[in-house]
């Protein structure tokens, strides 16, 4: 860019470099003061001795959050740097020595049995809690969780145990892989080798056909080589995780992550289906796919070709910007106001430079600082998506930031409503004011693509999950697992896409599979989850707006389940998860008619 455009975050509002030792000191003196509060701690402890220790336990938390979030956002723009570096590695030892200091309370909060203490029982917690009502929810919930935990003793040898065993196999895995050299040969062209996966994968996306089934076929070629090293990892990880489950009293496999997530079983349990049933739409989109690219049938390395129709608009920052705040104006004032103030604070870092990382995020520190947001700004399309989502984090975090800072942030279910819902109104703008029909056709083809990316190809993860916990407590091979996989596939594709043979063996190149099982729907449930709100909205209009925001400004201090009923939404109902596949099904029918 000729013109200098855009921002460099200013991260003097968490912390000034030159005033950090003096920080660190204070709070290392702070530390040293939960010695005093320590033996008041009793059942029976009265309600303001209370509220003062949480009170003095939020001031220090702040303290660390400043200290460790400025050091981080600062290597983010610079990876390079040494001095932030150094900054995050101090900061890291005394948060050590923080969670050291004050383990035993949090543990006896929990109502766990320590040493030296009379347990904290479910009433006189009630009662204690009750003095915070922000914080009640998200500390009777940890409660809940504690209940699965185990003696302490007995917790100390599995984490000892999981270092050497589970652990090891999930760092195994990685090192074969990474060594890991790929031969790609595209049909009439030489061969090159490459050392990693990311330089292959970038042909995944190639306007070239063959150059797509070379660069699949020779990632998956060495996972069919490996199958069985690749099997044996996880089929000890799967045994690993249901001793583990069934010792803590979970009722599942996945039921751990449901319960850590903060979902019901049910939930989960109708959003597959509602995914698996409504998979025709993406089957569709397929067959759509490979007509507009002159093919009979797609395969399966097909399913991410560009269409061939509209050269990429730029879209500078300043217009982008622009184009959001205005559409959150109209959405609602609260976030055109909210977005205003996380750029007149100078909170976000734009474009891309040499040593910034990839990629974008939206970090909330506390309640009294904005957000900050993190871009790689290139005026595509795609980044005026990504900046109108991650400005929807941050409003959602300054809807909520009149809570205590241990409430600000949402808990899953809920952690992408303003995001999606951002991205959605922006999206909704962009297609109306393209410049013409080609443009727009060109978006809905890339939205539907991703879209079966982050939705359904991640719910038939999960599903191929339930499936292999199951099938490996009964005993199964390597080559029965593949062949699990591959039914899996071919119920997600139906008769759209032809899957080659070697496609069975993808599931072990999928590492959250193996390193933490049955994650993915996280990838897909608060997007999914804000669609179908976003259904809501499209049809009750304007006066769904304040309900919308009454659930944000609930942060994480309410149970989501319980702050989704009281706008009418029943999470573990069919018809409130089809809203979102609504959406989707209105996306593809608007694509045909261009
Ligand atoms: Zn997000």
């Amino acid at each position: 860019m000729a013109k200098k455009e855009g921002m460099r975050w200013n991260l003097d509002e968490i912390l000034p470099a030159k005033k950090f030792d003096e920080l660190w000191k204070e709070i290392e003196q702070d530390i040293s003061k939960y010695d005093f509060f320590l033996p008041k701690f009793s059942p029976e402890m009265d309600r303001d001795g209370f509220v003062a220790f949480m009170k003095f336990d939020e001031k220090i938390i702040e303290k660390l959050a400043r200290l460790g979030g400025m050091p981080c956002l600062w290597e983010s723009t610079d990876q390079k740097s040494q001095e932030a570096k150094l900054l995050k590695s101090k900061a890291e030892d005394l948060v050590l020595r923080f969670s050291n200091k004050t383990r035993k309370i949090s543990l006896w909060l929990q109502g766990k049995e320590i040493d030296g203490f009379v347990r904290l029982d479910d009433k006189n917690a009630e009662r204690l809690f009750k003095t915070l009502p922000a914080l009640q929810y998200g500390m009777m919930y940890s409660r809940k969780l504690a209940r699965h935990t185990l003696l302490e003793n007995e917790e100390k040898i599995i984490t000892e145990k999981d270092m050497t065993g589970a652990g090891v196999l999930v760092d195994l895995r990685e090192l074969i892989e990474t060594e890991f050299c790929f031969k790609f040969k595209p049909k009439g062209k030489k061969e090159k080798i490459f050392n990693n996966a990311a330089e292959l994968l970038k042909h995944v996306y190639s306007k070239n056909a063959n150059e797509r089934e070379a660069a699949c076929n020779s990632l998956l070629e060495k996972y069919k080589e490996n199958i069985d090293k690749f099997f044996m990892v996880y089929q000890a990880i799967v045994k690993d995780w249901r001793y583990d489950y069934e010792r803590r009293g979970y009722e599942s496999a996945i039921q751990v992550r449901n319960i850590g997530n903060h979902v019901p079983d049910k939930a989960i349990e109708v959003l597959l289906d509602v995914c698996r049933t409504n998979r025709d739409v993406y089957q569709r989109y397929f067959r759509f796919k490979a007509k507009e690219l002159g093919m009979k049938r797609l395969r399966r390395h097909d399913i991410y070709a560009p269409l061939k129709i509209a050269k990429d608009e730029k879209i500078s920052y300043e217009e982008s910007k622009k184009l959001v705040l205005s559409t959150f104006d109209e959405f609602s004032k609260g976030f055109g106001e909210k977005a205003r103030r996380i750029i007149n604070d100078r909170h976000i870092d734009s474009h891309p430079r040499q040593n910034k990382r990839g990629g974008a995020f939206c970090l909330t520190l506390m309640p009294s600082i904005a957000p900050y947001v993190l871009l790689n700004y290139t005026h595509t399309a795609r980044d005026v998506s990504t900046m109108a989502h991650e400005l929807g984090h941050g409003i959602h975090s300054l809807y909520a930031a009149h809570l205590p800072m241990a409430a600000q942030h949402a808990n899953l279910p809920l952690s992408e409503t303003a995001s999606t819902f951002g991205e959605m109104v922006v999206f909704e703008k962009m297609l109306e004011k393209a410049k013409n029909d080609k443009v727009r056709k060109a978006m809905l083809s890339d939205k539907m693509a991703d879209s079966f990316a982050t939705i359904l190809r991640q719910a038939y993860f999960v599903m191929f999950e339930k499936k292999a916990h199951e099938a490996v407590r009964k005993g199964i091979t390597a080559e029965q697992l593949s062949g699990l996989y591959m039914e899996m596939l071919k119920e997600q594709f139906g008769d759209s896409v032809d899957i080659s043979p070697i496609y069975r063996y993808e599931w072990a190149r999928i590492p959250h599979i193996v390193a933490t099982p049955f994650y993915c729907y996280a990838y897909n449930f608060g997007e999914l989850l804000s669609m179908a709100l976003f259904a809501r909205y499209k049809k009750e209009g304007v006066g769904f707006v304040p309900k919308i925001e009454k659930v944000l400004s609930y942060g994480g201090s309410e149970d989501p389940d319980k702050g989704l009923k009281e706008i009418g939404v029943d999470m573990c109902s069919r018809e409130f998860w089809e809203g979102s596949f609504e959406i989707v099904r209105g996306w593809q029918e608007k694509l045909e008619q261009y």
